[in-house]
Parts: structure tokens; sequence; C-alpha cells
């Protein structure tokens, strides 16, 4: 995701988990490795796939291909459009529409989801495939496969995959580093977020290290836009609203993007994902909103917390999930009900500090 401050931890929804212990670790390697030679794999990621999605799914694919898996696919819910700034990494041809994904692959495995909704049309894999391997980060994971590499300590899916191929004893290449560093700097906002710890950097290190240039996957990720997404940013942001009293005074900063803005500026939904990122800077605010309409009555809702409330326990109340300081939720109705409905849980929610 963009913009993901933090990752440990929930407030309100527990303590933060442990991750996989070394019988996760063990039963991941055994599925994988006891594949036969003609198996297929599925590979799922979340809807509107993410850096982190995108780049755990196609990094751990390669892997895979090097494992010498033939029959290897990977898919997200929803339309087969990857976004434009995803657009170069490498293992993009294992990519297929969710239509055509295996209805009965031996194994799935399914990448930064933290439950089965974020899967669409998907889940249903769930119950055809022969086995099922959940590795994600979010603390709200649900655990719906057979074998759970949840951590939530780990700043981005990516930082799981790694394990795991380390364990199967995959090499790290160029090709895999590549999406592996994607995943990583989307959900640490370039190592910026308190999710950014020596273990972070050593991992980046190591990617570097491949010899992938870190300048070039940078600005074409994060600073490369069409110039009609430059100027719906600047209608959008123009109509945000600061509510200093929302959040018990901690203040809510919310703006909303519909149907129409995309279509008058001639751009593809995913140009909002950064819009949150142009959001939560407000000072007068500890939490951000961004309401991205996706049908006549529908928002997708993207959350921020600097940190005095746990916003994962605001998506989760209203049917999303995620992370401490960054989550989301689909919400319904106009934007005014969404963004009162997010009032009332932010209003009820445990304030930290
Ligand atoms: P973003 O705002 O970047 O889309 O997402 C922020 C975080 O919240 C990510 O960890 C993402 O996976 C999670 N998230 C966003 N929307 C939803 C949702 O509708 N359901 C769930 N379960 N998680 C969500
Ligand atoms: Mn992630």
């Amino acid at each position: 995701m963009s913009g993901t401050p933090g990752a440990a931890g929930d407030l309100l929804t527990g303590p933060a988990r442990t991750g996989p212990d070394e019988s996760d670790w063990a039963a991941a390697v055994a599925a994988v490795r006891r594949l036969p030679a003609d198996a297929r794999v599925l590979l799922i990621c979340h809807v509107n796939p993410d850096g982190d999605a995108l780049g755990s799914m196609l990094g751990f694919g390669l892997g895979l291909r090097r494992l010498g898996v033939r029959h290897l696919q990977a898919t997200f819910p929803g339309p087969p459009e990857v976004p434009e700034p995803f657009r170069w990494l490498p293992g993009l041809d294992l990519l297929v529409p969710s239509t055509k994904a295996y209805p009965d692959p031996d194994l799935v495995v399914c990448f930064d989801a933290a439950s089965e909704s974020r899967l669409g049309e998907l889940v249903d894999r769930l119950d055809t495939a022969g086995d099922a391997l959940v590795l994600d980060h979010h603390a709200s994971n649900t655990r719906f496969g057979r074998v759970h590499l949840v951590d939530p300590a780990a700043a981005a899916t990516s930082v799981v995959v790694d394990e795991l191929l380390t364990r199967l004893d995959v090499p790290l290449d160029a090709e895999i580093a590549q999406c592996l560093y994607v995943a990583l700097t989307t959900d640490t906002g370039s190592f910026r977020f308190e999710a950014t710890t020596p273990a972070v950097h050593q991992f980046a290190a190591r990617l570097l290290a491949t010899g992938i240039r870190p300048g070039d996957i940078s600005r074409q990720v994060f600073d490369t836009r069409p110039f009609g997404a430059v100027r719906l940013f600047g209608e959008v942001l123009g109509r945000a609203r600061l509510e200093p009293a929302a959040a018990a005074g901690n203040g809510l900063v919310w703006t909303y993007a519909t149907q129409d803005d995309l279509a008058r500026h001639d751009q593809r939904p995913y140009v909002l994902e950064a819009l949150i990122d142009s959001v939560r800077c407000t000072a007068e605010a500890d939490v951000a909103c961004v309401l991205k309409q996706v049908g006549p009555a529908e928002w997708a809702v993207s959350m921020r917390s600097k940190g005095a409330v746990d916003v994962s326990a605001v998506a989760v109340a209203l049917g999303g999930g995620g992370h401490r300081f960054a989550a989301g939720f689909t919400g319904a109705g106009s934007a005014e009900d969404v963004v009162r409905s997010i009032r009332a849980e932010l209003d009820g929610a445990l304030i930290a500090r």
C-alpha cells in the first residue's frame, strides 16, 4: 500500500500476535517441497494490488520457477489491470486474469491479504485447492488458509516471502530482488515508517547487493504520474475538510474522489492510491481518510493515523482491516454517510495517548 506508517500492535483488537513458529515454517516448506513435478500452483494477492501485494507475489513466483515449478499462475480478483507504476516488474508473465485461474490448483498461496474478502471471486480456491498457504503481515489476519505465515512485526509481506525463499534454498537474484524491493519500499514508505527496523535495512542491503537500481525503481513506482492525475489531485485536495474536534480532539482530515472525477481527468482508479500521502501530512489532524468511489453508493476508504488512534480497530469495526497506523474498508451510502460512520467509530476508539 502507499503509506503504511506502522505494522505491529493492535490496541483494540488485542496484543500483536507473534509471528510464525518453527512448525509453521516447516509446514510451509513441506507444502512446497512435496509438490509433484506436474503440480499446478496458483498465487493470489489482494484486490486492487499495491506494491507489497504484487511484489511479494511475483517475487515468490519467480522463486518457485527457479525451483522448477512449471504450472504456475499469479492472479488477483477484479479487472486484470496492473497499475502503470508496476508494469515493468519481473514475473508479470505469470499473471492471468482471475477468470483464467486454475479452478483446482494443487497449492494456492495468498499474499498480503488480511481476510478472505480481499480475495474476491477467487475465494473458492481456498476450498478447491489441495493446500492453502497464507503469507501476510496484518495483525488483523483472520487465518483463512491451512498453513499461515503471518508476521505482524514484518514491515511488509515481502519480508515473510524472503524468509520462506531462504528456507527453500532459493538464491536471491536481481529479478526477485526488484519485486521484493518494490514491496518493501511501498510498505515502509521508502524506509520512513516506524516498522523500518535494522533488519529492514539489512534486508534492503541484501536486495541492493544484487545490483538493482533503487533510483530508477523509486522514480517509476512513487514519482511518476500522468499530468491528468496531477490536476485530479489538485481538485480532490482542494475539497479536503479538516475537523479538529473529531477523534476526541485529535483531529480528522478527509476528502473524496468520485468516479466522475476520474472520468473528467481520464484517469484510472489506481492513481488515487497515492492521494492519502498528500492528505495525511496535515499537521492539525491525527487521522486522515480518503474515500474513493467504486460504485454508485460504494467507497473504498483509506485511513491513516499518526499514532493517537488505532485506525485498524476503526476499519475492523466497519468491516475492513489493516494495521494500527494504516487501514481500510469498503463503505456504503454517500461520502457524508461513510464519514459519519468513521466519526462515530473514532469517537468510540481507544485513544492511546
Ligand atoms: P490502503 O489504504 O493503502 O488501501 O490500505 C491500508 C491498509 O489497510 C493495508 O494494509 C490494506 O491491506 C488494508 N485494507 C485496505 N482496505 C481494506 C479492506 O477493505 N479490507 C481489509 N481487510 N483491509 C483493508
Ligand atoms: Mn503489505
